[in-house]
């Protein structure tokens, strides 16, 4: 085959690759623009080729890109760049009709160096659209954070499981040993339930677990981890919080629950909660001690009448 027509057959295959081609000499002077480039950028050879790349592409990350070239054009090795790192180097559209969010296409990078007698004479990028590749992974990062999350929720209430509460409750504790920044749980059990479940039948039941873990959790500080206990109970972990507060986040949460009854289709529903109250002292040796106190002081509001915060009795 002739060199002339080894060039035109070379011609064929780059502008018809469907990845981008781009060649740039040592001053970053673009000396080859594939039709992938074109088509995706919107600037024809004519308006590229001879020009420096950063003067055509301001918004290219310059630094970081001719670092890039440099290294190549010094070590005479290729160097990649992975969309993982850099979602892309061009703003070019993507194609794609259902992206979830990504923005612009993401791009994979070759960088190679074309040696003439032994030196490099000019770098040659080879981009490649991988935003099909990247969608698929997004998507399965944020199934996998979705799965993750559902994994820590209680499924009626939408609050945090026992698993999940007890883990960070254990995190609380440990933290607590090694700071010695005090903190509160509260156990909380609606007044009697079964008779809620008896009288308005289970459906009914779970619309007021449903209502109070929601009055619960609206007046929460922002720090507090609440979750579902157990049946008809929840707890409440209060870091940095002493026991007259969490005494008196108690007595709110019982208010806020009475405040008015909830409305199951045509029935009305009373309801109330006792809480029990414990905080972290000397005496408290693993986490699990906490939910005792707290579950004794739980008992006392209940056999005090119920409706009502009770905080355990010192150890
Ligand atoms: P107390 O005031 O002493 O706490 O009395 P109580 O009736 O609330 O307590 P008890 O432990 O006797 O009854 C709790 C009931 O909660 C029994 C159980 O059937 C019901 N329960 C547990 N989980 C659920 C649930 O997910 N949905 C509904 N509807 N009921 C539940
Ligand atoms: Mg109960
Ligand atoms: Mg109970």
């Amino acid at each position: 085959m002739t060199t002339r027509m080894e060039g035109a057959l070379s011609d064929l295959i780059v502008d018809n690759m469907s990845v981008g081609v781009f060649v740039v000499d040592p001053q970053f002077k673009v000396i080859r623009w594939n039709r992938f480039m074109q088509n995706r950028s919107g600037r024809s050879p004519a308006d590229v080729l001879d020009r420096n790349l950063f003067e055509v592409f301001p918004e290219l990350p310059r630094a970081w890109l001719s670092k890039k070239f440099e290294s190549v054009f010094l070590l005479k090795n290729s160097a990649f760049t992975s969309w993982q790192n850099r979602p892309y180097l061009f703003q070019f559209q993507h194609d794609r009709p259902i992206t979830g969010g990504i923005d612009y296409m993401r791009q994979d990078c070759t960088f190679m160096p074309l040696i003439e007698n032994g030196e490099v004479t000019a770098v040659c990028v080879i981009l490649f659209d991988v935003t099909q590749a990247a969608m698929i992974s997004y998507e399965r990062e944020a199934a996998l954070a979705a799965l993750s999350e559902s994994s820590r929720r209680d499924g009626l209430t939408g609050v945090f499981n026992r698993h999940h509460l007890e883990v960070r409750l254990s995190e609380a504790f440990t933290q607590w040993t090694r700071s010695g920044s005090d903190f509160s749980l509260l156990m909380i059990d609606l007044d009697h339930f079964k008779q809620i479940n008896d009288e308005f039948g289970h459906l009914v039941g779970d619309a007021v677990l449903r209502m109070s873990a929601s009055r619960i959790g609206e007046l929460l500080p922002p720090t507090a981890i609440f979750g579902r206990y157990g049946g008809e109970e929840f707890a409440v972990v209060l870091p940095s919080t002493l026991l007259d507060e969490a005494m008196e986040i108690g007595q709110q949460i019982c208010q806020a629950v009475t405040r008015e009854p909830v409305q199951c289709g045509d029935s009305q529903v009373k309801i109330s909660v006792s809480v029990g109250v414990a905080q972290t002292t000397s005496a408290i040796k693993q986490y699990e001690m906490l939910i005792k106190q707290a579950d004794g002081a739980l008992y006392l509001a209940k056999s005090r009448g119920r409706n009502r915060a009770v905080s355990s009795l010192p150890i």
